[in-house]
């Protein structure tokens, strides 16, 4: 199910000892924490693509320290509620929802993301679930209609991809006005153009606001800046973390309507 990121050539990869090789000789590097990092030369702008390894650690933190746990539960809930025996997250991060997830419900886990330090997090804790560095914006490497659910909880959108890959249900979670309005104030509401985003093969079927107000404790909010990237500013006591969580089901016919 997984293929080769190279153009034109999108052949299925085999895990071969500690690499992963297509048929025309394309060979990536396995892990020592078991991912397969898919990403090539002209791809690597820089030398830490996405996530920094403090904000990947930061998160981690605060996912340990239960600070997402409602958000989490909220998505659960959503996908407990699917068919869901293969599962793609599509900027998995450090693998939190995913990888929580998938011990509950023991389905399929497959994560991609840019960030090699998200990636090697995820790797590390959860290593049933298979994890991909890719650059997702560019080509998702996995064969047409390989995944029951796709989602995306606060990554970047690729409609077209998304719809190659899933043959089910797509779930789409974006930052509400409140998230972080401790730090940033309101945001704006991207509902709507997150629906018109994935207009083109997918329907949505449900929306739901989860919103959450933590607590923090000093290390919670010096994390909390870490991680969204404000070192300098002054630390909150609290913080509104609130996601748009859409739900679209795969429509017409066709991988690439
Ligand atoms: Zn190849």
């Amino acid at each position: 199910m997984l293929v080769c990121p190279v153009r034109d050539c999108h052949l299925p990869l085999t895990r071969v000892e500690r690499r992963a090789v297509c048929p025309r000789g394309h060979s990536f590097d396995v892990a020592r924490s078991g991912y397969i990092n898919l990403m090539q030369p002209q791809e690597r702008r820089s030398k830490q693509p996405g996530d920094t390894t403090a904000a990947v650690k930061a998160r981690r933190r605060l996912h340990d320290r239960g600070v997402t746990e409602p958000l989490l539960h909220a998505i659960a809930e959503i996908v407990g509620a699917l068919p869901s025996d293969i599962v793609l997250d599509a900027g998995c991060g450090d693998g939190f929802y995913l990888g929580g997830m998938a011990g509950q419900t023991g389905f399929d886990a497959h994560g991609v993301d840019i960030s090699t330090a998200a990636v090697d997090a995820a790797a590390r804790r959860y290593p049933r679930c298979e994890w991909i560095v890719a650059n997702a914006d560019r080509f998702l490497p996995y064969a047409d209609g390989s995944f029951s659910i796709v989602m995306s909880i606060t990554g970047r959108m690729n409609a077209s991809e998304f719809r190659r890959v899933g043959r089910g249900h797509l779930l789409v979670a974006v930052s509400a006005p409140d998230d972080l309005r401790e730090l940033r104030g309101a945001g704006r509401d991207r509902v709507q153009r997150t629906v018109e985003t994935f207009a083109n093969g997918f329907e949505l079927v449900e929306r739901e606001r989860v919103t959450t107000v933590a607590e923090l404790s000093a290390e919670d909010a010096r994390d909390i800046l870490t991680a969204t990237y404000r070192p300098r500013e002054a630390p909150p006591q609290r913080v509104t973390l609130a996601l748009d969580l859409l739900l679209f089901r795969v429509s017409g016919s066709g991988y690439r309507s």
